[in-house]
């Protein structure tokens, strides 16, 4: 076994940073699909090129590595305890060389261990079979995308379908409605796992499970086949689009599985997947613990470059905004403005905003941009670099971001998949905006940070403390203004409607 450690170091490695070919060709096609020069395009440009830029330098794909989970396949004799452990160093070192961010937070006290090892991380499915090698697949979700999974009980009340019943149709409805209810917040175009049946938590397991699936193969089961290729052109007719702006491709894959139930109970599960979809799997080996072959890739097949040009291109119509901002400037932007930040901002999250809840700001917040991200930072000779720093979800924030607004002055937040009536008021009673930047594009946001000028609460680790970070042409998108305008809250009310219509349809 003396290669096991580098063989799964080098798992989790490219598995954080270069898509598997079955997740391009869908980006891919996802790309030539949306109309040109809309904002879903834009964003799918922004995405095509931030994959490539992860591929060649390899850095992770997006800053949120998610929580590994590994499905592994033993031979009958081979020694499982060493395994585990073997995966564990191996997801401390990737850790430590700053290809998976430290995601392992202590459910009570909030502490991030550091080296994403803790109780119920990284997960680890084990199971015997008759191969002689060891099938390690790996795949790493993140919390936005997880956040979005739902469990539907049949039968239910759907906003916008109606009663779902414990029939095909029942199940029909609930996948729309997971896809819908997803908006661009769990990084759309995402891809949904499924199961129908079993219990509330083998449910949510099988419809994980799902995700192992190549996003091209063909559902063994026919019925479910037929069910997958109907949700596929159904939920691409929603018009949720990429990142929740409105658009043509909402959803990259639909994989469904089923599972026995008890006669009381009718579960749909649903694992919501963003477009940021790292899976990949080895076959290693049994003596040795050398890599044998890569499974999801077709070694005849070179990774190609997604993107036909760098970023995104510049039409000269960007608003420029120079940190910090001023009211005046801040109430002149309007929803589907483009920006580009330069100077200062600040980063915080879920410890920082209920820190500033109760606490005076470490920093003088006015006329300041506020980051929503949790970057993926090293510190090599005593200065700080940032390996990856996309957006994170924004709506968690929702409760607290108005008084925060309101109580420290900041001119504009800076997040993904927007944010709800209470925030668009205090945006339009304090003079401030909303700012989307592309979800999971974390190697493109990376090369916006031109340096970390110091970090203040570190005490709540890596990814939730407040990082200081100077910009340089940093794009987002706005998308909820002074005015009372948010794009968020018109693309939810049209294709709340196309839902209605489509989940209509028998
Ligand atoms: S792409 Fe979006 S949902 Fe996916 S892991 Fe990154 S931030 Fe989370």
């Amino acid at each position: 076994m003396q290669f096991i450690r580098e063989s799964l170091v080098k798992l989790i490695t490219e598995t954080s940073t270069n898509l598997p070919p079955d997740v391009r060709q869908t980006m891919a096609s996802a790309l030539e699909q949306e109309t040109p020069r809309t904002q879903s395009a834009l964003a799918l440009n922004v995405i095509a090129s931030n994959i490539d830029m992860a591929q060649e330098a390899e850095g992770p794909i997006c800053q949120d590595t998610g929580m590994p989970t590994f499905l592994v396949k033993t031979p009958v004799p081979f020694n499982q305890i060493v395994l585990r452990n073997e995966i564990r160093q191996a997801v401390a070192e990737a850790t430590r060389r700053g290809k998976l961010r430290p995601n392992s937070v202590d459910s009570i006290t909030g502490k991030n261990s550091g080296d994403n090892l803790g109780p119920g991380t990284p997960i680890i499915h084990f199971e015997q079979w008759e191969g002689e090698d060891v099938e390690i697949r790996l795949i790493l979700k993140g919390g936005g995308c997880e956040n979005k999974n739902i469990q539907y009980s049949l039968p239910c009340h759907l906003y916008h379908l109606g009663r779902a019943d414990r029939n095909r149709e029942g199940v029909r409805k609930c996948i729309l409605h997971a896809v819908w209810q997803a908006q661009g917040q769990g990084c759309s175009p995402g891809a949904v796992g499924v199961c129908i049946g079993g219990d509330r938590t083998s449910s949510y397991d099988h419809a994980k499970l799902q995700l192992f699936r190549p996003l091209d193969d063909t559902n063994p089961e026919p019925e479910l086949a037929r069910m997958e290729n109907e949700i596929m052109e159904q939920a691409n007719q929603l018009g949720v689009g990429t990142m929740g702006f409105g658009g043509k491709v909402s959803l990259i894959g639909c994989k469904i599985g089923t599972m026995n139930r008890l006669p009381a109970c009718f579960f749909v599960s649903v694992a919501y997947e963003c477009w940021a979809f790292r899976r990949l799997g080895v076959l290693l080996d049994a003596g040795s613990g050398a890599i044998k072959q890569w499974l999801y890739r077709d070694p005849d097949r070179p990774v190609e470059k997604l993107a036909k040009q760098a970023g995104f291109p510049l039409t000269g119509r960007e608003v420029v905004l120079e940190t910090p901002l001023t009211e005046e400037k801040v109430r002149s932007l309007k929803v589907g403005d483009v920006v580009l930040v330069n100077g200062p901002i600040y980063t915080g999250r879920d410890e920082v905003h209920a820190y500033l809840m109760k606490n005076p700001s470490p920093v003088d917040l006015r006329g300041c941009v506020l980051y929503h991200c949790g970057p993926v930072a090293l510190q090599q000779q005593g200065v700080w670099k940032i390996h990856a720093a996309g957006p994170t979800t924004s709506m968690r924030e929702e409760p607290y971001q108005g008084e925060i607004i309101r109580r420290f002055g900041i001119r504009a937040v800076l997040g993904k998949g927007g944010m709800g009536k209470k925030t668009l008021e205090a945006l339009q009673k304090n003079g401030a905006v909303y700012l989307n930047a592309i979800g999971g594009a974390a190697q493109y946001y990376a090369r916006a940070i031109t340096s970390v000028d110091g970090v203040s609460l570190k005490e709540f680790g890596i990814p939730e403390a407040m990082w200081h970070l100077r910009v340089k042409d940093l794009m987002a998108i706005v998308t909820m203004d002074a005015h009372g305008n948010s794009l968020h809250a018109d693309v939810e009310e049209t294709t709340g409607a196309s839902l209605e219509m489509i989940g209509a349809r028998e």
